[in-house]
């Protein structure tokens, strides 16, 4: 069975022939034919027989970060590879790394299929400091990153001198802008008159839609407290003006500014108990992410000192308004794609994405958008909407083999898997079977089993096992 990615219904059965990297053919079959054992069925030199399962394209996270430490300690970047591998995801856009040479590399050797991994997108960090703070330097960062090869740059934190000079030069340098839209200077108008490519999780567009102009916090508020910022945030969204964020929505419908929420990433938010305990986090797990996971102001996410039940209450109406907003700025024709953040506030790479395609199920999206949004459209978001992100013939060979059918139930998606009763026993089934990128087969529960190993042996180390 196909799922196309193109946001149109499920159709089979089908034969999927694959020549290099390339979908060459779909022979679509006669079911009654294929029973019957009568079916004209291409033969090919290698062969996966997926009777039964649903074939979708590669997964796509919109919003994903190569990283080999946390919080200074090493983390090996294959045990984060192979889980995207696992996960279903084929392509990764990068929106910032500390060193964006090593991603350019990681980029490279995944190419020429030199090394397990998705595809990469590298979209460099101009943030704050140690940024140069001017428009002129800005100008001159965005031609000296054009030079090294990036696809596009994310902004974060940046005043709106500084990001005028930037988009402007990135336009002329056809590089995409991804907008970590926090509450700054700059807000979701900013990006909608300047023409960013994609606004990053929210925040920059009820702050966009607020009357007063300005959040109602307390006076002690200071934005660099992470425990305060977060906090806050989750009375952000009620302070948007409803009839204004409609404004804002539309604009940014009409420029073409795309939104990829990241809804998993601040979920430990409205139920930490949820988060600190996910049940892949028992054998998948990383020492150096759990470490870097525990409450502690050093690092980035990792804000949970006295978070209350009061806290999570708001968290849960914030979500509710963002959701909301989500499915009107659909409505309206804008373009919304999905990205996981994972590797901060007990988000595990991989798991994180199939995390967030749940969510946009919960935002109200019929689970045929939700795959859309995961692949064609972080495809379209990428610029590579010709020959990515589909089931289609002439498109990159991008495709993944799942046991069971998404569309009923996206934890299928999970490498873990799901649980049914099956004449009064439990059965596992689920879970990607193949992922095929650049039409190079990769076997899940394989790549699953080798991060297991890295776990174990990692914690032996860290005498932890
Ligand atoms: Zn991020």
């Amino acid at each position: 069975m196909v799922v196309d990615g193109a946001g149109t219904p499920a159709s089979g059965p089908a034969d999927i022939l694959i020549r290099g990297n390339r979908i060459a053919e779909i022979v679509w079959l006669d079911p009654v034919a294929v029973a019957e054992g009568r079916a004209r069925r291409p033969v090919a030199a290698t062969e996966i027989d997926a009777t039964g399962k649903y074939v979708l394209p590669g997964l796509i996270n919109g919003h994903g970060h190569v990283q080999d430490e946390r919080g200074g300690r090493p983390q090996p970047v294959d045990y984060e590879r192979k889980l995207w591998l696992a996960s279903g995801i084929t392509s990764v856009r990068e929106v910032g790394s500390p060193s964006t040479q090593k991603v350019i590399d990681l980029r490279e050797r995944s190419e020429k299929g030199e090394v397990a991994s998705p595809r990469i997108f590298v979209y460099a960090r101009f943030g704050a400091s140690p940024e140069p703070q001017t428009a002129e330097a800005a100008r001159l960062r965005v031609r000296e990153l054009k030079r090294m090869g990036v696809d596009g740059i994310k902004t974060v934190g940046i005043d709106r001198d500084v990001m005028t000079a930037l988009l402007g030069e990135a336009h002329k340098a056809g590089l995409r802008v991804a907008h970590h839209a926090g509450v700054e200077e700059t807000n979701a108008w900013d990006d909608i008159r300047l023409g960013t490519t994609s606004i990053e999780h929210w925040y920059g567009i009820p702050d966009a839609a607020i009357a007063d102009g300005v959040q109602n916090f307390p006076p002690a508020y200071n934005y660099n407290n992470e425990v305060d910022r977060f906090r806050y945030a989750g009375r952000l969204w009620r302070e948007a003006d409803p009839a204004k964020l409609l404004t804002v929505l539309d604009g940014m419908v009409a420029k073409n500014v795309a939104w990829v929420p990241t809804l998993d990433i601040y979920e430990a938010s409205r139920d930490l108990l949820r988060a600190q305990r996910q049940p892949w986090f028992d054998d998948y797990l990383h020492p150096t992410l759990e470490e870097y996971f525990r409450p502690n102001p050093r690092n980035h996410g990792s804000y949970f000192l006295g978070w209350t039940s009061t806290d999570e209450t708001f968290w849960k109406e914030n979500y509710r308004i963002w959701m909301n907003a989500l499915s009107e700025f659909s409505r309206r024709g804008g373009l919304i794609g999905t990205g996981e953040d994972a590797g901060f506030i007990y988000q595990l790479y991989g798991f994180a994405l199939i995390r967030e395609l749940e969510l946009h199920q919960e935002a109200g999206f019929n689970p045929i958008k939700v795959i859309q949004h995961a692949t064609s459209n972080n495809a379209k978001i990428l610029g590579r909407e010709s020959d990515l992100g589909r089931v289609k013939t002439g498109y990159l060979a991008d495709l993944i083999v799942v046991d069971g059918n998404p569309l009923e139930n996206l934890k299928v998606l999970y490498p873990t898997g799901v649980e049914t009763i099956v004449g009064g026993k439990a059965v596992k089934s689920g879970g990607v079977q193949w992922t095929i990128k650049d039409g190079i087969p990769y076997n899940g529960p394989a790549l699953l089993a080798e991060v297991k190993e890295i776990v174990w042996a990692a914690r032996q180390t860290a005498g932890k096992p």
